[in-house]
């Protein structure tokens, strides 16, 4: 049967996504719902149906135009009442909701006493913009065994669930064409830890039709601070579902975002702004602190502008304290992605994550999973408007980078002279495109036959030829000597591979210290040619 092609239109249709900039895996998108289109990057915060501290008006005057609220808690306390009112109506938003099913009351009290038909049918007659089927969350830290257990358990809700909407759809054709409210469908991908369940269970989800990919449940994940883990998580996923917008449910630390987006996630819900807040955490930039550990607010928003000192915040009733540390959370939240889609926009997404991860060892463990090329390289731009930076041998890993020495590798001189020609390499400086600087022209003129090259630990060797090519004239380097020379592994073997490629007879190098160090080191490489080293400019063209 074409139950695939059809559950698809169901399911919400893949068009309703559209992907408008990218940088990494990181995308802005605007994404279609029966109440509205949001755009994301989105944070979506957590709004209980029955107490709301925060008004979802509050929400709305931030920036949130998405809530996500609890199906099976306004199931058991509203049934039809919520029905009848429509979830809008109970938790007075007007804007995007999206319903979780009680996964995590499966998760907190072990089982709840419905099925997924009953949570999936409640879900479409309270008209909730996104729905998701009723799951079983892994958490973390499950064997193996049990967690696949809960990744097929998953799996057989949301084909239960599938069936339902495709039922229904066959009934209500009439209405449907009445442009009857018809939410979109996340599917609940579980497995935590256990990558190779993660891939399987967002590979049947995406076979079922299901358009958006809902990733449970980091929390306890990013309790622990196993950022690393949540990253090879999401890179999971997102290899197996590249295109489909991607949530990741609970993730509400302003640490994690960036690195999320970074790798592909579009959507994100938490309770955190308000959980933190109870606690007396205080959000920032680079984490948490513990609202008695401040002597300063760091923050200028409307709610801390109100409040002199931490203090005076600190003294003031517990109740209203928790709302008020509550809403500066969320305008942290807030601040944080804007920024987010800001890097993405100015085609610094890996700049910000990097800079970002420097706020705990637990996240620059985890960007190592940036070197992930077949994950950031499909969103990465060709070219980009502004200059990018290099700083530490991670970056010789950027995408920008790998497409570069990637297009040298291609590179045929025509000036090797079937191995007789010279070719001279040359310190890139930061005057770019090289062809156009005096030194290039001091040593075109003195050596017309020669294949002049400029090298840079980031980009590899290149030619003067393509030296006004994204991004080798558009670049800045930070040559820190901290770093060794065989820090850089991508140089070498970009300069093996234009060797081999690339006969000649002679090289001359302008050694720099890099350069110096990358000679002793690979002596091999250069054995077979006549090589010059020389330490200034005033040296080579003094050659006879
Ligand atoms: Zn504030």
């Amino acid at each position: 049967l074409d139950l695939d092609l059809k559950s698809g239109e169901l399911l919400g249709s893949p068009t309703n996504f559209e992907v408008r900039y990218t940088d990494l895996a990181g995308r802005i998108a605007r994404l279609e719902t029966p109440h509205g289109v949001i755009e994301t990057p989105a944070f979506v915060p957590v709004v209980h149906p029955v107490h709301q501290s925060v008004s979802p008006k509050f929400l709305k005057s931030l920036g949130f135009d998405a809530i996500i609220t609890n199906a099976y808690i306004a199931l058991e306390h509203y049934g039809d009442i919520a029905r009848k009112r429509g979830i809008h109506g109970i938790v007075n938003f007007d804007g995007v909701v999206m319903t979780d099913s009680g996964g995590y009351q499966v998760l907190e009290y072990g089982s709840i006493n419905v099925n997924a038909s009953t949570i999936a049918q409640f879900e479409k007659d309270i008209r909730s913009d996104i729905c998701v089927p009723l799951d079983k969350p892994t958490g973390y830290g499950l064997d193996y065994h049990t967690a696949k257990n809960h990744v097929e358990q998953t799996l057989t809700n949301a084909k239960d669930t599938l069936s339902l909407v495709l039922e229904n759809s066959n009934e209500s054709e009439i209405s449907r064409q009445d442009g009857a409210h018809e939410p979109i469908w996340a599917g609940p991908v579980q497995g935590a830890e256990h990558f190779d369940l993660v891939r399987y269970s967002a590979s049947e989800l995406d076979k079922m039709g299901y358009t958006i990919m809902a990733l449970g449940s980091p929390v306890e994940i990013m309790e622990t601070y196993e950022f690393s883990i949540l990253a090879q998580m999401i890179a999971s996923a997102k290899s197996v579902v590249p295109t489909k917008p991607i949530h990741l449910f609970g993730a509400g630390h302003p640490l994690t975002i960036p690195l999320a987006v970074a790798l592909g996630c579009d959507m994100f819900d938490s309770a955190s702004y308000m959980l933190y807040a109870k606690d007396d955490r205080y959000m920032h930039a680079n984490g948490t602190a513990r609202l008695e550990d401040l002597s300063y607010l760091t923050c200028h928003c409307a709610v801390c502008t109100k409040y002199s000192s931490p203090k005076e915040l600190f003294d003031s009733n517990k109740e209203i304290r928790t709302i008020e540390i509550a809403k500066h959370n969320l305008y942290i939240l807030k601040t944080e992605l804007n920024t987010v889609k800001q890097a993405i926009l100015d085609g610094r997404l890996w700049e910000y994550v990097i800079q970002k991860s420097r706020a705990h060892p637990k996240l620059m463990e985890s960007i190592e999973i940036l070197k992930d090329s077949n994950l950031l390289g499909p969103g990465t731009p060709i070219f980009k408007q502004r200059a990018i930076f290099f700083y530490d041998p991670l970056d010789q890993h950027r995408p920008e980078a790998l497409h570069f020495r990637k297009m040298v590798s291609g590179f045929i001189s025509t000036k090797s002279d079937g191995g007789q020609g010279k070719l001279i390499l040359y310190p890139d400086s930061s005057v770019h495109p090289f062809y156009a600087t005096r030194d290039f022209k001091k040593l075109a003129k003195k050596f017309p036959e020669a294949q002049i090259c400029t090298y840079n630990r980031f980009l590899g060797i290149i030619p003067s030829e393509i030296s006004d090519i994204f991004p080798a004239a558009h670049n800045l380097s930070a040559k820190l000597t901290t770093y060794q020379a065989n820090n850089y592994n991508t140089f070498v073997e970009s300069l093996k591979e234009f060797l081999t490629k690339n006969e000649f007879e002679e090289i001359i190098i302008l050694a720099d210290q890099f350069m110096k160090n990358i000679i002793t080191n690979n002596k091999s490489v250069l054995k077979k040619f006549n090589t010059k080293v020389f330490d200034r400019v005033g040296d080579i063209t003094s050659v006879p």
